[in-house]
């Protein structure tokens, strides 16, 4: 599996830096975002370095995609929000600060609850 030596995110995944993990298989990571926007905000992210959607290939993008409604029915479950924001930003333009593919779920609780 390719790492990137300096990357934050394949540390998370050798565990050379602590996580809360959610979800985890042989190809990709949930775990919870450090700086929470909401409540329950979580990242998934596939464990071979991709830096964004222009690296990811279309089965890896497909196992990743398959495990978004099982995120989402757990975030409902646990954190009961009224509703949930699935964001992926790619480029320094489009906002992205790691450099290393991720989808953002973001709880949602109603105006005012951090987001939007
Ligand atoms: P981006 O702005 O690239 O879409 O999102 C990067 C996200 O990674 C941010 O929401 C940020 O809080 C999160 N993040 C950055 N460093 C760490 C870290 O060391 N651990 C965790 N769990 N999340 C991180
Ligand atoms: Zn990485």
């Amino acid at each position: 599996m390719s790492h990137d030596v300096n990357c934050i995110f394949c540390k998370i995944i050798k565990g050379e830096i602590p996580s809360a993990k959610v979800y985890e298989d042989e190809k990709v990571l949930a775990f919870m975002d450090i700086s929470q926007v909401t409540k329950g905000h979580t990242l998934l992210i596939p464990k071979a370095h991709k830096a964004d959607v222009f690296e990811l290939d279309t089965e890896l993008a497909r196992h990743l995609f398959s495990v978004v409604p099982k995120l989402a029915k757990g975030l409902k479950a646990t954190y009961k929000p009224e509703g949930l924001n699935i964001v992926n930003n790619n480029g320094e333009t489009a906002g992205q600060t790691v450099f290393h593919y991720h989808v953002h779920l973001i709880p949602r609780y109603g105006k005012g609850d951090g987001f939007g």
